[in-house]
């Protein structure tokens, strides 16, 4: 890919009201909802207990909290408190789950199932679990995104002890089947574990109707503070035991030690309880922005496309390709607002998101692909400022751009031979 950028801007002023810069990259996080702030302050100073001191009223106090937090986060995912254990975010999360079933259910098997568009937290958990020995099928996905059941059923065998499947993914938004998943698995008396970052507080998760068996989340991508999450793991019908993979004072029943992070916990709680109450009328709010910004683009720009399916998708998911224009330029165009591109910047290299790539999209596709991820605190006028943005740069952009020119009078670029350099 060429470095040479296009210094193209945009003369468009924002409407009263809008902010700038603005922030729409709410999958990589997420503001903290003040009400959640407010609920943690108390926990950084007059209740500053270990929840572990039993002999005293400040433990008596932090572990009250810590407690009503754990119910909070239960009820929003249909669990039960005791099988909600605290950690210090979804990464850990995945690891625990992963690591702990698998060396915990080694003499049962050594096979495990996921798939290519995992978060990294689950794919390379998965990379060094083979490492030491066991064996890791990574499912291929459509291109709409989903993974094809029919596949996941070969691939299960006797020896295989878990499927790891996100419900939503991180980039495209778009969510697997997990109640299918989950049936598969406890026919044949498979453990799933399912990252549920993304969808936990988006979309209704219930552990039992999907029959999950452990579930990953995290406190910041659903406004809550970062560096605190949790793992769900199911106590009853099948009681799934994990090995611990930091050890210590025997917290969190055995499988988790260390003080916990009561201060955290009680902003995860809390951020918990909003979703729970605000969910529906929030992702209808959030998908009609995300719609009219689709039809914004689509109604003034062409060669555009949607990448993943748009059917089984998160509400506040947008991920779009602008063919014919470099990611980089994009960006820089539009350098008033947060987005995420294609691009996963590495020390040295531009590499395309992997998780495109497995839709097939060629580089060039994935490297003009645009993530949108709208938030609790946007509002509709951002959405017409940055509809209005991007449709004015892709246009400048592809008024330099010979490809774009040579598409327009026909020409099938599949069939130039260009020279080799
Ligand atoms: C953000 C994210 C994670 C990692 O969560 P942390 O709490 O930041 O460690 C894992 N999986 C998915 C799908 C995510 O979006």
């Amino acid at each position: 890919m060429s470095t040479a950028t296009n210094g193209v801007t945009s003369n468009l002023t924002p409407p009263a009201g809008v902010k700038l810069p603005i922030y729409f990259d709410n999958q990589a996080t997420t503001r903290t909802d003040p009400r959640v702030v407010e609920a943690m302050l108390p926990y950084f100073s007059d209740v500053f207990g270990n929840a572990a001191s039993r002999n005293h009223a400040f433990g008596w106090e932090a572990e009250e909290a810590v407690e009503k937090a754990r119910a909070q986060v239960a009820k929003l995912i249909g669990a039960t408190a005791k099988e909600i254990i605290f950690t210090s975010g979804a990464t850990e999360s995945n690891n625990l789950a992963i690591k702990g079933i698998a060396e915990m259910y080694r003499e049962r098997g050594n096979h495990i199932i996921t798939q290519v568009t995992e978060h990294k937290a689950v794919l390379d958990t998965c990379k060094r679990l083979e490492k030491s020995g066991y064996r890791v099928t990574y499912l291929p996905v459509k291109a709409d995104g989903l993974i094809d059941i029919e596949d996941l059923k070969r691939a299960m065998t006797d020896q295989t002890i878990l499927v790891s499947i996100m419900i939503a993914n991180n980039e495209i938004g778009v969510i697997q089947p997990v109640e299918e998943i989950g049936k598969l698995c406890h026919e044949r008396g498979i453990l799933f574990h399912t990252d549920g970052v993304q969808a936990v507080g988006k979309i209704p998760v219930d552990v039992n109707a999907m029959q999950i068996d452990a579930l990953s989340l995290s406190g910041h991508k659903i406004y809550g503070p970062k560096g605190v999450g949790a793992l769900y793991v199911r106590r009853r019908n099948p009681r799934v035991q994990i090995s611990e993979q930091i050890n210590g004072g025997g917290h969190e029943r055995g499988m988790r030690s260390g003080t916990l992070n009561v201060t955290g916990i009680v902003g995860l709680g809390k951020a918990c309880e909003l979703c729970q109450d605000e969910m529906e009328s929030e992702s209808r709010r959030l998908s009609a922005m995300r719609d009219k910004l689709k039809a914004k683009f689509e109604a003034n720009l062409d060669y555009i496309h949607v990448n993943g399916s748009m059917e089984h998708r998160l509400p506040n998911n947008l991920n779009m390709s602008f063919v014919y224009v470099e990611g980089e330029s994009l960006l820089m165009g539009i350098n008033d607002v947060a987005v995420s591109s294609g691009s996963a910047c590495t020390s040295a290299t531009l590499e395309p998101s992997y998780v495109l790539k497995a839709l097939g999209l060629g580089d060039d596709v994935a490297h003009s692909s645009i993530r949108f991820g709208l938030g609790r605190f946007n509002s509709e006028a951002e959405v017409d400022y940055v509809a209005d943005k991007i449709i004015d740069v892709v246009k400048k952009l592809r008024e330099l751009s010979p490809l774009y020119e040579m598409v327009k009078e026909g020409i099938d670029l599949s069939k130039i031979e260009w020279a080799a350099h």
